[in-house]
């Protein structure tokens, strides 16, 4: 027998939960969809793609990274199933008297109409809706490779596509695709496309990233053009549907061709952050694993960002250039962010490094005689560049964050 306090339904504005005795909870945004779940100690993340993580810990093993694995298709198939049959029988219990209904926010202006009509929209998803689903997304986007951690959940407009250097030996991120930047026209279409595929999932994306790899390449005044482009479809400013800000990656090499003015400009168009894959501070091991750009270009594109007053996303891969450069890797990348001019509305991501099999990377290392670090080795790599790091103020230091990209889906 279903106690009455068992069951609860959360009300935000941009989403909605079904919560059953702590062991289960789904989250849904305002058209249906669902995003992320909760079942017995495993969180399950479905991205827009229709990819479908799982995440967990194993009893036992507080440090260890969490475990993390794609469903297969079958899999899926019977996840998304499962989940239709229980919110059913969760909907079905709240319409007859069970459980509560909590709304934060929003309390006066959501109705009872507006809550039936949201579960439905919820019951509408079963596993054919999300496999149909699954094939629109492919028709609007190239595959979205990777975001910010921060930008998991960002409004994706791939005004570009691929890589401009795509060289890099430890990344595979956009070696299905050739580099090319969209017409105007491409990209009207594309916002068009974007809007509809979404419908009212929109509400649930609070900023808008620039995707592929390098968009920021774009020469800066076909660059305005677009984020001319990009405020006419959407809101930047006043009221609830508006976006916070414009994302987007950019690497040092490129970033050397904008002035402090042209980012300063940019950030007038609502660009807040972007995402410099800096990944080391030791020139050799940039050089040995064919990144463009060296440690000094990365300080000096940082500091335009930073003179323009917008913020900076820096990424440094934990593990790179294995034991042999260790030690250079660690002393050099303290040395490069301790003269970056980071501040409190900064981030510093440490990403373990995952090599892929038959990568360049891992070729080369092995021909090297480079060893791969151990889980230990990378937990001390960071604990090292932590330890070394110096800002201004305790109370001015930027957000340092671990950033593993097994754990991104979109
Ligand atoms: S520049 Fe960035 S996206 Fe391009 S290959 Fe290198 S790491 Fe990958």
């Amino acid at each position: 027998m279903r106690d009455r306090n068992d069951l609860m339904i959360g009300v935000k504005p941009q989403s909605l939960s079904l919560m059953d005795d702590g062991q289960f909870v789904a989250s849904f945004d305002r058209a249906g969809r669902l995003y992320t779940a909760y079942r017995d100690g495993h969180t399950f993340v479905r991205g827009l793609s229709g990819i479908v993580l799982e995440k967990w810990h194993e009893e036992g093993e507080p440090w260890t990274p969490k475990r993390i694995r794609v469903l297969t298709e079958e899999e899926k198939r019977t996840f998304l199933t499962d989940l239709w049959t229980k919110v059913s029988e969760l909907i079905a219990a709240f319409r007859r008297g069970y459980g509560c209904l909590r709304v934060f926010g929003e309390e006066r202006a959501f109705s009872p109409e507006d809550l039936e009509r949201w579960l439905e929209r919820i019951l509408a998803w079963d596993v054919h809706a999300y496999a149909r689903d699954q094939e629109r997304f492919l028709s609007v986007y190239k595959p979205i490779s990777i975001l910010p951690p921060d930008q998991y959940l960002a409004l994706v407009l791939q005004v570009t596509e691929g890589c401009h250097w795509n060289k890099c030996t430890f990344c595979d991120f956009y070696r299905d695709r050739r580099f090319r930047i969209k017409t105007e026209d491409e990209v009207r279409r594309h916002i068009a496309a974007v809007k509809e595929f979404l419908g009212d999932s929109i509400t649930l994306r609070r900023s808008l990233f620039l995707a592929d790899a390098n968009a920021l390449i774009l020469p800066q005044e076909r660059l305005v053009r677009l984020l001319e482009i990009i405020h006419e479809a959407f809101p930047f400013e006043g009221g609830q549907r508006a976006l916070e800000g414009i994302y987007s990656f950019l690497d040092a090499y490129s970033g050397m061709r904008k002035t402090v003015e042209d980012f300063a400009a940019l950030g007038s168009w609502h660009v807040k952050r972007l995402y410099l894959g800096v990944e080391s501070g030791h020139d050799p091991l940039l050089r040995f694993v064919n990144k463009p750009g060296t440690a000094r270009e990365a300080l000096e594109v940082v500091s335009r960002i930073k003179a323009a007053g917008l913020s900076v996303g820096v990424i440094i891969l934990i593990g790179l250039g294995g034991d042999a450069f260790f030690d250079a890797h660690v002393r050099d990348t303290i040395a490069l962010l301790n003269e970056m001019p980071l501040d409190r509305e900064d981030i510093l991501y440490l990403s373990p490094l995952y090599v892929h099999p038959g990568s360049d990377y891992e070729e080369k290392a092995r021909a090297f005689g480079i060893r791969a670090l151990t889980p230990q080795e990378l937990k001390h790599q960071i604990q090292r560049i932590r330890e070394g790091l110096r800002f201004a103020s305790s109370a001015d230091r930027p957000r340092v964050s671990l950033y593993d990209v097994r754990e991104f889906v979109y």
